[in-house]
């Protein structure tokens, strides 16, 4: 499936950033997801279930945030969030729009833990 790939590629990401600020575990996990990403968040979250526990990113939570799907209007140039997928300018009720945002799946940040005794706070925790 499209999501675990993606989910793995997003872990490997982690899993740098990780190593680059010298972290020993990571605490959470935040991506953005648009509507059009593509992608289906429980499938997402699948994935990030079954393939973390194989990572050094294993005990982080996956905070999913969901962004709207933004607009330009060609003949208008208004810019709007649309309502769903209603492909309609809100001023001028063009169909001539073109989507700016929406489409995306990306990190966010991470909260990395940085010494023993926060890892072991976080596995209390869980
Ligand atoms: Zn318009």
């Amino acid at each position: 499936m499209h999501e675990f790939s993606l989910v793995r590629s997003l872990l490997r990401q982690v899993g740098d950033l990780l190593v680059e600020h010298g972290g020993v575990g990571v605490k959470a996990i935040r991506v953005e997801m648009g509507p059009l990403s593509g992608v289906e968040r429980q499938l997402v979250e699948l994935a990030f279930d079954q393939e973390v526990v194989m990572t050094p990113c294993r005990g982080a939570r996956l905070v999913i945030e969901e962004v709207s799907l933004t607009a330009i209007c060609q003949d208008c140039r208004a810019e709007f969030q649309m309502q769903g997928f209603d492909f309609v300018c809100h001023s001028c009720e063009s169909r001539q729009i073109q989507i700016t945002g929406g489409d995306e799946f990306r990190l966010l940040d991470v909260d990395i833990a940085v010494s023993e005794a926060s890892r072991s706070e976080l596995h209390q925790r869980v």
